[in-house]
């Protein structure tokens, strides 16, 4: 992450109390035996759960809650009870995520065979995509659902999303009440396609914006590149991005000098993560990209009249952001590091950049009225 979270975060409490129904669920499964009530908690969301089945919902073909613990059930007893012991003390031993970051176990559950796993997978999947909505579920746990929880993650966090800073969470819209606004994805920092015992594991899922989560993240493994290389990851609660981060400007003798992204560490271990950060939400791309022409970005800032001002405009720019700012708005932290690279060199190549636009304007604009 860009910046790190807010200890403050408040945790989702339906989340904590269905990964308290996965974590029940495991232990009573070792035994065997028959499929019962009693597998999940003697609670309110156990009981929410539990009624949540096909015979009970009329006009329903699919498989819900119960159904999907059922078949999970199912496929468990086929594995030994060594293996269901085995997969209790892989979810109950790993809940700190803290020490996951630390210490990736990335074969955590490579003991499972394929349809134990891809049953744990279609369960885990269910409670995060269907279960967590159901009435009894939310009134179970503190009555919040996951839009006024999104709501309280927004005020402790700001508007900007924290993996990148780049974009608003989610646009925010007055007279709207908390449950009815628009909200972000909740990525699941390991994804639950190769770590489904996290799916709702409440440090596991945090707020992203769209771009960060659907465009650029989707499932790619915090640990684990796409060419199968073991790497680390910012731990999301206690490491930040933001303090390694520095601007170069090359080519300066083109028209168009370059914007490059660098790293201001030599710690290997950081420099890994960083890569990890960057390749995971694309960040160096997207940076690039929004400064392919710093000329654009200086007119659409400073629109200077003179190079006076264009000199003046930059240094007020290049100042520090206060944090309120860059909680708030959009690239806020990412523009101010552009200025602060500018505010040191030479500007007379991009002032001339300018004047020759507004020239070629002016004679475009000519000629428009001429050919008009
Ligand atoms: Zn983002």
């Amino acid at each position: 992450m860009l910046f790190v979270l807010d200890p403050n975060s408040p945790k989702f409490m339906v989340f904590e109390k269905l990964n308290a129904e996965l974590l029940h669920f495991l232990e009573h499964a070792i035994a065997g035996g028959n499929f019962k009530r009693s597998l999940l908690t003697s609670g309110d969301v156990g009981q929410a759960c539990w009624d949540n089945a096909k015979e009970n919902v009329a006009n329903v073909k699919s498989d819900l809650t119960r159904d999907k613990f059922k078949k999970l059930f199912t496929e468990l007893k086929k594995e030994t009870e060594g293996n269901r012991q085995r997969l209790y003390y892989a979810a109950n031993g790993h809940q700190d995520l803290t020490a996951f970051f630390a210490a990736p176990n990335r074969g955590l559950l490579s003991f499972l065979s394929a349809n134990t796993f891809n049953a744990l997978k279609t369960l885990m999947t269910h409670l995060y995509c269907s279960t967590k909505d159901l009435a009894n579920v939310i009134a179970g746990s503190n009555g919040k659902c996951i839009n006024t929880h999104f709501s309280d993650f927004r005020v402790i966090n700001g508007q900007v999303c924290r993996a990148c800073g780049m974009e608003q969470l989610a646009p925010f819209r007055a007279n709207i009440e908390d449950e009815n606004q628009w909200r972000a994805d909740y990525d699941h920092q390991l994804c639950k396609s190769k770590y489904p015992i996290y799916a709702v594991h409440p440090d596991n899922l945090i707020p992203l914006c769209r771009v960060c989560n659907q465009d650029a993240k989707k499932a790619k493994d915090l640990f684990k590149s796409t060419l199968g290389a073991n790497r680390y990851a910012l731990n999301p609660y206690t490491e930040q991005a933001s303090t390694s981060i520095e601007f170069e400007i090359v080519n300066l003798n083109d028209p168009e000098p370059q914007l490059k992204l660098k790293w201001n560490t030599q710690d290997v271990t950081l420099i890994d993560k960083l890569k990890t950060w960057d390749d995971v939400y694309e960040i160096r791309n997207r940076v690039e990209g929004r400064y392919l022409s710093i000329t654009d970005r200086l007119e659409d800032a400073i629109n200077p009249s003179d190079y006076a001002e264009l000199i003046a405009g930059v240094s007020q720019k290049a100042r520090p952001v206060p944090q309120a700012t860059i909680r708030r708005s959009s690239w806020a932290f990412w523009d101010q590091k552009l200025f602060l690279a500018l505010n040191g060199m030479d500007k007379q190549a991009f002032w001339a950049e300018i004047e020759f636009r507004r020239e070629q304007g002016e004679e475009g604009g000519e000629y428009i009225i001429q050919g008009g």
